[in-house]
């Protein structure tokens, strides 16, 4: 059912969207023809859930866009940059970059941590540091590095993404995990959502609970937070990563734009691939929506995203686990190959890792 006639076309969906910006001026007209809009539309949203959260009447273009790019997939994909999408997935489900480990055969604990493609890919360091850190706080947790398949999902390719969602099933089921401790907001909200056998922790409310490394910003800068679009209904989280600030003794200012009103980094839906201008000045826009210098997220794509778009985005692990960012509050920026050599070691580290006591 289309819901064009219920909307009043207020356009509180548009205020925070460059898309409909882009395509339309009149949220209500786009819903009326959004059956036969041209391609190029559906692939542009950023799958934010933004337009889905402040319309008064309930209306999700969201889930609009995402039957148009489920029924166009087939014939149209290949003009948005599928070939180097799926390059990727065949790659991030790979061996070579994909791996389990218990640390311990007498006290696996079955919960596993995920650190999920984006942080594995920005330093195995700071992977190897955050598991040193679980096997203190936390002693017989496991590891799972794989990829939970979004990229596909999000484009609408849903036969390949149930093949590359069912690898990481089966992973679980060798580890043996019921819990998954995630890094990563898409891989928290994949497993939240697709398997509802295991549970879903994110690592963020695991650290406030369990307990992080000594550490004090009193004297920093404050920086601005930004809440990644994925997880923007998971209210706990959101009051997670804010009482871990509080403990870091990290001055933070809110964006107008915040928790559940989050808006996209520019990185959502893939539109890095399939309109790579519109990603850019999303990112842009993102980052200008506030005077801070520094940008805190709790997702590599979106630290990455606000650093792309003219501000310094930083993970809010580095601050605990990289010191080196932690004294400069600036991220590394990495090419790709050096990005893909970096999955490679974080696997290699996972495979080597020692617990030390
Ligand atoms: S999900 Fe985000 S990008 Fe897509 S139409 Fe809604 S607000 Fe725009
Ligand atoms: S917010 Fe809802 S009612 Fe308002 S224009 Fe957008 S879809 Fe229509």
């Amino acid at each position: 059912m289309n819901h064009a006639n219920e909307c009043i076309d207020c356009k509180a969906c548009m205020k925070g969207c460059l898309m409909m910006e882009e395509f339309t001026d009149s949220p209500k007209t786009l819903l009326e023809s959004i059956q036969n809009s041209p391609a190029k539309v559906a692939f542009s949203c950023a799958a934010c859930g933004y337009c889905a959260h402040v319309c008064p009447k309930d209306i999700s273009i969201q889930e609009y866009f995402v039957e148009r790019k489920e029924a166009l997939a087939p014939s149209e994909l290949h003009n948005f940059g599928y070939k180097a999408v799926l390059f990727h997935q065949v790659l991030s489900f790979s061996k070579p970059l994909t791996t389990i480990k218990k640390f311990s055969a007498t006290n696996y604990s079955h919960m596993a941590f995920m650190p999920g493609c984006a942080l594995s890919s920005y330093s195995p360091k700071l992977v190897e540091s955050i598991i040193h850190h679980l096997q203190r706080v936390s002693p017989g947790m496991g590891v799972l590095m794989q990829c939970c398949g979004k990229p596909t999902r999000v484009l609408g390719d849903i036969p390949r993404f149930e093949r590359f969602y069912s690898a990481l099933e089966r992973d679980i089921a060798r580890l043996g995990a019921t819990t998954i401790v995630t890094a990563c907001e898409n891989c928290y909200m994949s497993l939240k959502t697709l398997s509802p056998h295991v549970k879903t922790i994110s690592l963020y409310e695991w650290l406030d609970q369990m307990g992080i490394p000594e550490c004090s910003f009193e004297n920093a800068t404050p920086v601005a937070l930004h809440d990644p679009c994925p997880t923007r209904h998971e209210h706990e989280l959101h009051e997670s990563v804010r009482s871990l600030l509080k403990k870091m003794k990290l001055s933070f200012k809110e964006f107008k734009y915040n928790r559940d009103k989050t808006q996209c980094c520019g990185s959502g839906g893939m539109l890095d691939v399939t309109n790579p201008k519109l990603a850019r000045e999303q990112m842009v826009s993102r980052a200008h929506q506030t005077e801070c210098d520094t940008i805190v997220s709790y997702c590599q794509e979106c630290a990455r995203s606000m650093s792309r778009g003219g501000k310094s985005g930083v993970h809010i692990l580095d601050l605990l686990f990289t010191p080196t960012v932690a004294r400069s509050f600036k991220q590394p920026l990495h090419g790709t190959l050096t990005s893909w050599m970096n999955r490679y070691k974080t696997k290699r580290m996972i495979q080597n890792f020692k617990v030390k006591l």
